[in-house]
């Protein structure tokens, strides 16, 4: 690990402690003295994602915690829970213990999971990962979400004001007769 102040390769370190899944270190550099911290996490082997192209892509927690947090960008969710589902994911695959794995499958572990946080995160990413071409495949997907919110799981945020979705019922039971 190079010093990000002078580049130079030595370092001693100063303090070590464990954080969440890793190590962070505290370091000081040999040749100019300034301070950095590095964390180590624990990674088992390379994992390599199949993309819809057939191509191999190494898996990178950070591009999915990219798009995770963009579909969960101003929601009111509890802090930490973003990078809490990150870690779930990250730790469900590598428990698979395969070499690669398809991106559908990442996609459909995300999805499944938004789904039970929060309804409008889960249709930001479906929209973008399943590539809703047009508006039906969108109504579709949010009908679905809507006839589900009658009973919605304990923790999941409200889609529509309660009212709203008496009010919606009411009016998809009457068109069904
Ligand atoms: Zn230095």
């Amino acid at each position: 690990m190079n010093c990000p102040y002078c580049g130079h390769p030595d370092s001693k370190v100063v303090d070590s402690r464990d954080a969440n899944e890793g190590i962070r270190r505290r370091r000081q550099c040999l040749s100019c003295g300034a301070r950095f911290t590095t964390y180590e996490r624990v990674q088992p082997a390379s994992l390599f994602v199949i993309k819809k192209d057939e191509r191999r892509e190494e898996f990178s927690r950070d591009k999915l915690l990219i798009g995770i947090r963009k579909a969960c960008e101003k929601r009111p969710l509890p802090t930490g829970a973003v990078d809490k589902l990150v870690d779930d994911i990250e730790a469900e695959l590598y428990h698979l213990g395969k070499p690669e794995i398809a991106g559908a499958v990442i996609g459909d572990m995300v999805m499944g999971r938004l789904k039970s946080l929060d309804y409008i995160a889960y249709i930001r990413f479906a929209s973008v990962y399943r590539e809703f071409t047009d508006i039906t495949a969108l109504k579709q997907e949010v009908d679905t979400l809507l006839s589900a919110e009658a009973s919605p799981p304990a923790s999941q945020l409200p889609l529509l004001p309660n009212d709203r979705v008496k009010e919606l019922a009411k009016s998809r039971g009457r068109s069904r007769k």
